[in-house]
């Protein structure tokens, strides 16, 4: 491929003293499914001055998620099926508090991402024709969804992960970012560069300190599954929004999650067939006595309950408008109250719900299991006739559902909200990325498999910004260190008596327990108080940690400011008017640490005239890519 004149393969290193310090046009940070694929997108483009940084390759939600289908949303490929990116656009955002600029471009983009991932290798299933066949999926008129199986993303990861060995990218492994530079300019702040710490070299001189001086940063850190106790995001994943919100990147959405059950031992979603073959639901208390299946109190009769919990197959997320009438988000909502009331809830295969009978089935759930050839004794025996791998799944990390119980909770999955981009998906700091999950593209309903597609457009986009128009080369600049090497010799020898490990649970304890599916617009004040009084605490208090620590130190800093502001997102929600339902909320920090917030008007799904010649005229002078929101008043400009 041609170079351009500013290439260099290498990342340039400038100082070989204790912190090195790397100068490169563009950082990407993280390596998930949104990172690699901005990867791609970049050095296919011949934009080539680029690193990844990220704290683990093979880290992660995107390598280490999956669920019963696991599913991308596109635009239709049936042939049967008629449909557009406006049509699309208006599905993503039919919920509401989701920009329809944005929602057109991840529509019009989703093709273009999803034959990228055909192309390098992920198995989407398609027919001797050549057509994608597509399933209806939650909040989606058009059976748009498609899968490559359970481990759709992680197949993702692997294909994308392929190609950038393939072709060399730099990628520096083990660094946890830590810190997002800027610098003020005329125009606003922009990104200047970031700060890591190299995890193996914590006990070296420098503290394992890493320095990147960058023009652009493509920030693709994932969800904030940190701040949640109960939590189905994956072990390897914790979130690192805090850095951005402190230097006054917006927010917007942050209110706006998913929640659904899953097991907690192995983080898995307890959606599809295993609910379907309905299992038992028992809690017990902290020792596993006194077994109570709680949930039958709260339904009319059996019939009622058994339909519930088949229903939770297909409705897995939890929703507040199926709790009404025994509806299947009902069960969620019992279950976080046990879990909250000190309890711990058990979904048992080798038992039946007390009172059941195949005969007290209503008709769908009954005629499903019929069809499916599953109509056996016991919840056990049914999975085995409807769906062994599910078996398997648990026995591959040494659960063995044929025995014992899964012990479960109501977790948290995903955030529709995140970091503000604009149709470039560049952040108010100027230069700065958030694509992926940390971006807060999506409003209050998002069609199941958004989020993935979502992901691949935001790293499309960014890099047609970059290289539209930031293709800069780093002018030699040295960022100073100093405050954070003061800051480290603080955290090392602190004298204070809190320790970070505390932090850490008092503040999962309170997300999950006031941010989670369940919220009070009562006692939230008094949540989001306790949180800044958590921060404040942490920043004076911190009692000394070791070198080895430092990385989940400063893990707990950013998880503890990332959980104060979406506190106030969900105060700020909680206490809204109606007419605020299809805005958007967004937030964001001073240079105080003060929080700001603003209710935003949906900008509309732009309809502008499709007229070919002048299209052409405008790529041709690159008018295309400098433009943001466009005022759509504002007619074609010579
Ligand atoms: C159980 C489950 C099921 C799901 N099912 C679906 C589904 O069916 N369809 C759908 O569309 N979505 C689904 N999602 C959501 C979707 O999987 C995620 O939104 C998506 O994978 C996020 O991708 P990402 O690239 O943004 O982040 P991730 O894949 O989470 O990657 C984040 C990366 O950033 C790195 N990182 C984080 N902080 C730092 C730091 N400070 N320094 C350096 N590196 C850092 C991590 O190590 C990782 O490499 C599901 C999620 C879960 C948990």
């Amino acid at each position: 491929m041609k170079s351009t004149p500013y290439l260099i393969t290498n990342p340039r290193f400038q100082s070989g003293g204790a912190i090195p310090q790397y100068s490169v046009a563009t950082l990407i940070i993280g390596s998930g499914a949104a990172a690699l694929n901005a990867a791609l997108c970049l050095w296919e483009s011949e934009v080539r001055d680029i690193v990844i940084a990220t704290e683990q390759w093979g880290g992660g939600t995107s390598n280490n998620a999956g669920s019963d289908k696991q599913t991308y949303y596109k635009m239709s490929l049936d042939p049967a099926v008629a449909d557009s990116a406006f049509e699309m656009a208006a599905d993503l955002s039919r919920g509401g508090a989701m920009h329809g600029d944005i929602a057109l471009c991840e529509a019009q983009h989703s093709l273009q991402a999803f034959y990228n991932l055909v192309r390098l290798g992920v198995p989407f299933p398609y027919n001797q024709y050549g057509s994608y066949p597509g399933y209806k999926t939650d909040h989606d008129p058009r059976a748009r969804a498609t899968s490559a199986g359970p481990l759709t993303s992680h197949l993702m990861f692997e294909c994308l992960a392929r190609k950038v060995k393939e072709y060399g990218i730099p990628v520096h492994n083990g660094i946890v970012i830590i810190e997002l530079l800027t610098r003020q300019t005329p125009e606003g702040k922009e990104i200047t560069g970031a700060i890591g710490i190299d995890k193996a070299k914590t006990a070296e001189p420098g503290n394992g300190l890493v320095v990147y001086n960058a023009v652009n940063v493509i920030l693709a850190t994932g969800g904030p599954a940190g701040i949640y106790r109960n939590s189905v995001y994956p072990e390897s994943q914790t979130g690192s929004i805090g850095m951005a919100l402190k230097i006054g990147a917006k927010a917007q959405n942050l209110s706006i999650s998913q929640f659904g059950m899953a097991s907690v031992k192995f983080r898995w979603n307890l959606s599809g067939s295993y609910q379907q073959v309905v299992p038992m639901y028992y809690s017990a208390n902290q020792y596993g006595n006194d077994e109570q299946e709680f949930l039958n109190v709260h339904f009319p009769d059996k019939e009622t309950l058994f339909s519930a919990i088949f229903l939770k197959g297909y409705q897995w997320p939890f929703d507040p408008k199926k709790v009404k009438n025994y509806g299947s988000s009902l069960i969620d909502l019992l279950l976080q109250q046990e879990t909250a009331a000190g309890r711990r809830v058990y979904i048992d295969f080798t038992r039946n719900p007390e009172g059941f009978s195949l005969d007290k089935l209503k008709p769908e759930a009954r005629d499903y299991l019929e069809r499916s050839d599953a109509l056996a004794e016991t919840p056990i025996e049914r999975l085995k006739l409807l769906n062994p791998p599910a078996i398997d799944l648990y026995q591959s990390h040494g659960i063995d559902i044929t025995r014992e119980p899964l012990e479960i909770a109501v977790c948290a999955q995903h955030n529709n909200g995140g970091l503000t981009g604009d149709i470039w998906w560049e952040s108010n700091i100027k230069h700065l990325f958030p694509i992926g999950e940390v971006n807060g593209s999506h409003g209050n309903t998002r069609p199941g498999g958004s989020a993935l597609n979502s992901g691949q457009v935001g790293g499309i986009r960014a890099a047609m910004k970059i290289k539209a128009d930031y293709q800069l080369s780093v002018v030699g600049c040295q960022l100073s260190v100093a405050s954070f090497t003061v800051r480290i010799e603080r955290m090392l020898t602190g004298a204070g008596s809190l320790h970070y490990r505390d932090v850490l649970v008092e503040l999962q304890q309170r997300m999950s327990d006031h941010g989670g599916p369940v919220r009070d617009a009562e006692t939230i004040a008094d949540q989001v108080r306790q949180a800044w009084c958590l921060w404040h605490r942490l920043n004076t208090e911190l009692k000394a940690v070791e070198p080895s620590e430092l990385v989940a130190a400063f893990r707990v800093f950013d998880l503890c400011l990332t959980h104060a502001v979406y506190l106030e997102a969900i105060a700020e929600y909680l206490n809204k008017s109606e007419d605020k339902n299809q805005d958007i909320l967004a937030i964001n920090l001073d240079e105080n640490l003060h929080v700001q917030k603003e209710w935003v008007p949906i900008r509309p799904i732009p309809k502008e005239e499709m007229w070919f010649e002048q299209v052409w005229k405008e790529f041709r002078l690159k008018r295309n890519h400098t433009e943001n929101h466009r005022d759509t008043t504002e007619s074609h400009r010579e």
